[in-house]
């Protein structure tokens, strides 16, 4: 699914079959989880492919690595031009492409000095689907921001994800909300969330999620369209009788939340304002413009 006898990655420095390429068995990613990572989604556009924010994409990338000590002098401008590269070489427009930038053999825990990078694409839907996701409150917390760092987008911290995406299939659900530890909603296993109440949209604030790149073009579309936006910390009982619901990532792009631990939201999907910045989010994303006005729904 992510790779055939065609596909070209690049590792280390070059153009390598994905199908051949290798790794050190020993490197500290694959026992620790000290590796960093980015999602970022290439649109087919009148213009050939248009990767969605990648400055912004690489940008964090950049400040993962430092915060987890990996060792890294790639600069954004390159790894936007190899992005590029990489799409051509696999003749492909709309794609998900995955930097990875893992650590050399280390057995002590201590930070390898070698790190190496990989870029990878592919062809992928919508995370979540075009369903109205059934949502649950997960037992399993976020982890807590004095123990990692939360904003680093960390390999290790997906072991929380998987743990939370698993219960929740497990229940009956199609996806998991986790709180934070003080038991406010913080954020999906890998989507920020948002819901709507009369008209105005909330989300928490920072400091227990990472901070999504789509979640700050919803601020940002909030804005140019004139929805009211606010962050504050609630609880999933804040949220049992809101009008609709939403994630936001790269992978999920807007996706729509039918309910929380059976609380079906008030209004249909398509009568919220969720629908209306889904719509806009894929003229923004397919047309490439800059300018929200210019993309208005
Ligand atoms: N939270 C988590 C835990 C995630 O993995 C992601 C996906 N990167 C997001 C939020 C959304 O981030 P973005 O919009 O930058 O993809």
């Amino acid at each position: 699914m992510y790779y055939n006898q065609d596909t070209i990655v690049y590792l280390d420095g070059k153009w390598v079959s994905g199908a051949n390429a290798t790794t050190n068995l020993y490197a500290q990613t694959l026992h620790y989880g000290n590796g960093v990572f980015e999602g970022i989604r290439s649109y087919e556009t009148e213009n050939g492919a248009q990767i969605f924010k990648a400055k912004e994409h690489y940008e964090r990338l950049l400040y993962s690595a430092k915060a987890m000590h990996i060792p890294f002098n790639y600069t954004v401008d390159k790894l936007i031009s190899l992005s590029y590269e990489l799409l051509k070489k696999n003749k492909i427009e709309d794609a998900y492409i995955r930097p990875l930038l893992y650590q050399g053999e280390e057995m002590s825990l201590k930070p390898a000095k070698e790190s190496h990078l990989l870029l990878c694409a592919w062809s992928w839907a919508k995370y979540l689907g075009d369903k109205k996701v059934r949502l649950v409150t997960s037992s399993y917390e976020r982890p807590n921001p004095k123990s990692t760092n939360i904003q680093a987008k960390v390999v290790g911290h997906y072991t929380n994800s998987i743990l939370a995406t698993k219960e929740a299939q497990q229940k009956g659900y199609d996806e998991a909300l986790l709180l934070d530890s003080q038991g406010y909603v913080a954020e999906g296993p890998g989507a920020n969330f948002f819901y709507e109440k009369e008209g105005v949209l909330y989300t928490c604030p920072l400091g227990n999620i990472l901070s999504g790149i789509t979640r700050q073009t919803v601020f940002e579309m909030a804005e140019a369209l004139g929805y009211p936006l606010i962050e504050k910390y609630f609880t999933p009982d804040d949220v049992y009788n809101a009008d609709g619901a939403f994630f936001t990532g790269t992978a999920a792009e807007i996706a729509p939340i039918e309910s929380l631990d059976d609380y079906t939201f008030k209004k249909p999907w398509e009568d919220t304002i969720g629908y209306i910045f889904s719509k806009n989010y894929q003229k923004l994303v397919r047309e490439h413009k800059s300018n929200f006005y210019e993309t208005a729904y």
